[in-house]
């Protein structure tokens, strides 16, 4: 079948969120790690391609993002949503701003919207500013994330530097009017030459009265929250068929590896919940491993019953986090931990692990490369935003999530487990 909604995330945790979300519809996802070398053949209604562009360099950004735009153009696709974080994880640089206008100008469309919101996970927008929880995103604890410190809560000025075009807002008084109201807004919007809105959402309601508004726009950008609208309004108007094959999941058996590169606030605590409820767990110190090298924790790895489920973290606090930076650099050392990890998932692979845990996006996206896996079907949730996904590495069948630095509740790492448990 043609794809309807071709769908571009900018890392790997963002993409299973995202076709985890579109999954729950009923719909057929698919999700591709990186760019298909193949043309399109045996697509799905609902194709999400994941990339590592998050903290690339901008113009590899842009490059790397056309070229999943053109293959699911060639899949059929003519609807596209780019995902990036429900934080709007980003630099003054981009890459969120200059993605939008190279993928707009390919579009030949002269107006998206940005909607990060995820109600369920606890980020609302109003009156443009994002909120974590109760806090602006600038005083939560995305204001210390190692590789994109977000230090403002206005995402039209986060935005308006990374831009050529006007930025505007459609607020949530708008949006509480409803569907005709939004679109009105953004038509007056466009008359105003106003290409890129931020869109105020602080409810699911919210979320659904956008997704209608927008569902025919070219371009939507935001949060996997607002495109997880979206399938129900195709499926109503015979645009998509329920056809997801309901399938058990496979049983891959017990072995396991946990790996955490993340050094969220909640990633911070399921590590501290895992070990004590009595995990065997490595700490990956960065200092030691830029002298020592990965032998420690290798050999660390080959000693444990991977029916266990070991633990190996790099996951630290800010303070922590800040004196390795300023030690090692901020790009050598999370280059260096990731490579760690991702060295870390080949050898527990090879020793039998077939579920695969990994906490932080850029950690999932250096794994699933060591791990050579090109393709994953969306099995079932663990939590908001955080599925199962089944796939095969070096001709094996293998069960993989991966959790983005604040997803999932304090017992995730417990909870993954249980759930491929359950009958
Ligand atoms: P998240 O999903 O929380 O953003 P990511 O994996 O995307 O997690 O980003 C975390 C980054 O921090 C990675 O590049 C990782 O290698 C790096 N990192 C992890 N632990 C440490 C540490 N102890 N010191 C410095 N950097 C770290």
């Amino acid at each position: 079948m043609s794809t309807v909604l071709g769908c571009i995330a900018d890392d790997f945790t963002g993409a299973t969120d995202l076709a985890g979300l579109l999954a729950r519809s009923g719909v057929r996802v698919s999700l591709r790690i990186g760019v298909p070398t193949e043309p399109p053949s045996q697509t799905s209604p609902v194709e999400v391609i994941a990339l590592k562009s998050r903290t690339a360099p901008v113009a590899e950004a842009v490059a790397e993002t056309r070229a999943a735009l053109a293959w699911l153009q060639r899949a059929g696709a003519q609807r596209f949503f780019w995902k990036y974080c429900s934080t709007f994880d980003c630099t003054d640089a981009g890459n969120i701003g200059p993605v939008a206008e190279a993928l707009m100008a390919d579009l030949g469309t002269d107006q998206t919207i940005y909607c990060p919101a995820f109600p369920e996970n606890g980020r609302s927008i109003y009156m443009g500013h994002l909120f974590v929880g109760q806090q602006p995103l600038a005083e939560s604890s995305m204001k210390d994330h190692p590789l994109t410190p977000m230090r403002d809560s206005n995402l039209m000025r986060l935005l308006t530097p990374q831009v050529t075009r006007a930025v505007g807002l459609a607020n949530r008084l708008v949006v509480a009017q409803g569907a005709p109201a939004l679109r009105a807004k953004l038509d007056r919007l466009k008359a105003d030459g106003v290409a890129h809105v931020i869109v105020d959402a602080v409810a699911d309601e919210d979320l659904h009265i956008i997704a209608e508004a927008c569902r025919d726009m070219p371009l939507i950008t935001g949060g996997s929250a607002v495109a997880m609208a979206l399938p129900a309004l195709y499926l109503a108007d015979g645009t998509l068929s329920a056809d997801a094959p309901k399938g058990p999941s496979p049983d891959v058996g017990k072995s396991t590896i946990v790996l955490s590169g993340s050094c969220s606030a909640m990633t911070n605590k399921q590590v501290a919940t895992y070990v004590a409820q009595g995990a065997p767990a490595y700490q990956l110190d960065p200092l030691d491993l830029a002298k020592a090298g990965t032998h420690g924790v290798l050999a660390w790895l080959a000693a444990q019953n991977l029916t266990k489920a070991p633990l190996i973290y790099a996951t630290a606090d800010p303070s922590s986090v800040k004196a390795a930076q300023e030690i090692l650099g901020i790009a050598a050392v999370g280059q260096m931990i990731e490579n760690t990890l991702a060295a870390c998932a080949v050898a527990a692979r090879d020793a039998g692990a077939r579920r695969i845990i990994v906490a932080g996006g850029e950690t999932s996206g250096a794994v699933t490369k060591a791990l050579g896996v090109l393709q994953l079907d969306i099995g079932a949730e663990i939590a908001p935003g955080v599925p199962w996904t089944f796939c095969m590495s070096d001709g094996k069948q293998i069960a993989l999530t991966l959790k983005s630095g604040n997803f999932g509740t304090e017992t995730f790492f417990a909870d993954a487990q249980e759930k491929l448990e359950a009958p």
